[in-house]
């Protein structure tokens, strides 16, 4: 049998480690909000790189229509050169069968000519598409940068308030620390470290809220006391119980 004073300061123990649980699940809170506020900009940087992609791809499009036409510019010149230096053979040849060969060689380049023209004139189309194309996608560029630039500004601007916040909660841990023995918090934070943040938990209906398993009848007549620190005999968590609202406790509401 325990005496009085005995149950007393294990009851308080018991309340300050649910108070510590309590600040240490804040803490993680913003631990972890600090931690993922970046992953929140991943959509408006997919956007950004995508708009970036197409205008390269645009831009490529364009550089590519305008080498080719050059080319075929350059081809035309060519064959013009070829036709005038046939022409100004054509008055040496005195044979005919020989001159009407040369005349259609003549025509023949002057087919190529229309050839490339015609070829020319799709590029020119393509070249007016790919203008348009790169000046679209440079607005998109703009405009996805600057809805970028504005996430990123909020969430830097959320950092720093959680940051603030997580500052002020750090400096209310010692208060409620000394409250409790060293062994008591040692106890605790190897708990809390196995548990993944999470150490002391509510049991209702003889069920453990950190595992969702059942805790033995005796034991949860036990944690209803709450005058000794007992464990969850599957996860090893503290246990301790809170009085629903609708059963009446006999003593007036906090
Ligand atoms: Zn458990």
């Amino acid at each position: 049998m325990r005496h009085a004073s005995e149950s007393q300061q294990v009851n308080d123990e018991l309340k300050t480690l649910i108070q510590l649980q309590q600040l240490d699940t804040r803490i993680l809170a913003l631990k972890i909000r600090i931690d993922t506020a970046p992953s929140q900009l991943s959509a408006d940087e997919a956007l950004f790189k995508e708009a970036q992609a197409a205008f390269e791809k645009a831009k490529q499009n364009q550089l590519a229509a305008e080498k080719k036409k050059k080319e075929k510019e350059a081809e035309i010149e060519d064959i013009k050169e070829k036709i005038k230096k046939l022409k100004t053979r054509g008055a040496e040849i005195k044979n005919n069968k020989e001159y009407q060969a040369h005349l259609k060689e003549i025509e023949k380049n002057e087919k190529d000519i229309k050839i490339a023209e015609d070829v020319i004139m799709t590029l020119m189309e393509k070249l007016d598409e790919s203008q348009k194309a790169v000046l679209s996608e440079n607005t998109r560029i703009s405009a996805e940068k600057l809805k970028l630039d504005a996430a990123k500004a909020e969430m830097e601007k959320e950092i720093a308030q959680y940051s603030v916040d997580l500052e002020g909660l750090k400096k209310e841990r010692p208060g409620i620390v000394s409250k409790i023995t060293k062994d008591t918090y040692n106890f605790y934070m190897s708990i809390l470290r196995d548990r993944r943040g999470l150490a002391v938990v509510k049991a209702s209906n003889e069920i453990c809220h950190g595992c969702n398993l059942h805790i033995p009848p005796q034991m949860f007549v036990e944690i209803k006391t709450g005058q000794e620190i007992l464990q969850c005999q599957e996860c090893r968590r503290i246990l301790y119980y809170e009085q629903p609202l609708s059963e009446p406790t006999g003593e007036p509401k906090q």
